[in-house]
C-alpha cells in the first residue's frame, strides 16, 4: 500500500500511543496512525478498492472521514479529520486516486490525518474486533513509498524482458554455431587446398629432382616467379614489336598508293609532251613550206607590171563584194 498523500509529512502520533488517554474510547492506545498534514492536503487511496463508507458530519470523534475496502488485500483504510470528500459510496477507487482534502474536522487538536487499517472478511466487514483496538491494526508496516501493483507490474516486464533476451542470446548461440561449423567447413577447405597445394610443390621438386626442402622449393618458386616476370617482360616486349611493325606497314601502304599516283601523273605528262612534240614538227613544217610558198609568190609579184597588180586587186575586191551578198 502506498501513503495516503504525495510527499512526505512527519507521524505526529503512532499507533498504540497514550494508552491512559484511548482507554475513555475503549482502546489499548491510538488506534491509527496520525500525519500532521496542513488543511487542504490531497488524500489519496492506499490501494485500489471500493468506497464503503463515508461520514459529512464534522461533529463526530473523526468528523468527515471516508472508508474504502481493499477486497483483494482483505483490508480497509480509513481517513479521517477530513476538509471534504469527493468520491460516494460504491465508488470503485484506482490506488493514489484523489478521495478527499485534509482538515482538522471531528475531534482533533489541530489539522492532520488520522488513518485506520483494519482487516475484514470477504464481505468487507472488520475481523478481530476484541484486539484492544477494535479491530484496528498498526498501519505503518503496509505503508510503502513504492507501489507493489506496479512493481509487480514491473516484474512482469523485466520477466518479459528477460525471456525475450534469452530468446535472443539462444538464437545468437544457435547463429553462433551456424557460423562456427561453416567457418569449421573453410578451414577443413583451406587444408585441402593446403594439402593439395603441399603435394604439386613436393610434385615439382621431384620434376626438378630436388629433394623437397623448403629453402630449395622455396628459391626454385623464386627462380620461376623471376621466369614468369621475365616471360611477361618478353611478351610485353613482343607485343611493343608488333606494333611498331604494324604500324610501319600502314605507312608502307600509304606510300605504295602515293608512288602509284606519282607513275600515272608521270605517264600522263610524257604523253603530254610527246603530243606537244609532234604538234611542234607539223607547225615547223607548215611554216617552212608557208614560208616558201611565200618566197615564190615575192618573186612572182617581183615580175608582173603594176597594171596587172591593179587589175587583180579590183577583182579581188569584186570576189569580196559578191561574197557579202
Ligand atoms: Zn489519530
Amino acid at each position: 500500500m502506498r501513503y495516503p498523500f504525495d510527499g512526505s509529512y512527519p507521524v505526529t502520533q503512532k499507533f498504540g500511543a497514550n494508552p491512559t488517554y484511548y482507554k475513555q474510547f475503549g482502546f489499548d492506545g491510538h488506534e491509527g496512525e496520525d500525519f500532521g498534514t496542513p488543511n487542504g492536503v490531497k488524500i489519496l487511496a492506499c490501494a485500489k478498492g471500493k468506497v464503503v463508507r463515508r461520514n459529512d458530519v464534522k461533529d463526530g470523534a473523526y468528523g468527515i472521514y471516508v472508508v474504502v475496502w481493499h477486497e483483494e488485500l482483505l483490508l480497509a483504510t480509513w481517513y479521517c479529520h477530513l476538509q471534504s470528500n469527493v468520491v460516494s459510496i460504491g465508488d470503485t477507487v484506482t490506488e493514489g486516486q484523489l478521495i478527499a482534502y485534509s482538515d482538522n474536522t471531528g475531534n482533533t487538536t489541530g489539522p492532520h490525518l488520522h488513518l485506520n487499517l483494519c482487516q475484514t472478511d470477504k464481505n468487507g466487514y472488520r475481523i478481530n474486533q476484541d484486539n484492544g483496538y477494535k479491530g484496528f491494526i498498526d498501519p505503518a508496516p503496509y505503508l510503502s513509498t513504492s507501489n507493489p501493483q506496479n512493481e509487480l507490474e514491473q516484474c512482469k516486464i523485466e520477466r518479459e524482458q528477460n525471456r525475450l533476451d534469452r530468446d535472443k542470446n539462444w538464437n545468437l548461440h544457435l547463429s553462433d554455431q551456424e557460423q562456427i561449423k561453416e567457418l569449421q567447413k573453410q578451414l577443413e577447405g583451406v587444408k585441402k587446398e593446403n594439402k593439395e597445394l603441399w603435394d604439386a610443390i613436393k610434385k615439382f621438386a621431384a620434376d626438378l629432382g630436388v629433394s623437397p626442402s623448403t629453402e630449395i622449393i622455396g628459391g626454385e618458386i623464386v627462380k620461376l616467379i623471376n621466369m614468369e616476370d621475365e616471360h611477361d617482360r618478353l611478351v610485353r616486349a613482343i607485343a611493343d614489336k608488333d606494333e611498331a611493325i604494324s604500324k610501319l606497314q600502314d605507312e608502307n601502304k600509304t606510300l605504295e598508293a602515293s608512288n602509284q599516283q606519282n607513275l600515272v601523273d608521270k605517264k600522263d605528262a610524257e604523253d603530254r609532251l610527246k603530243s606537244c612534240t609532234t604538234g611542234s614538227d607539223t607547225l615547223k613544217t607548215t611554216i617552212t613550206e608557208l614560208s616558201n610558198k611565200l618566197e615564190k609568190i615575192n618573186g612572182t609579184l617581183d615580175t608582173l607590171p603594176a597594171s596587172t597588180l591593179l587589175g587583180l586587186l579590183i577583182k579581188k575586191i569584186a570576189f569580196w563584194e559578191r561574197s557579202d551578198t
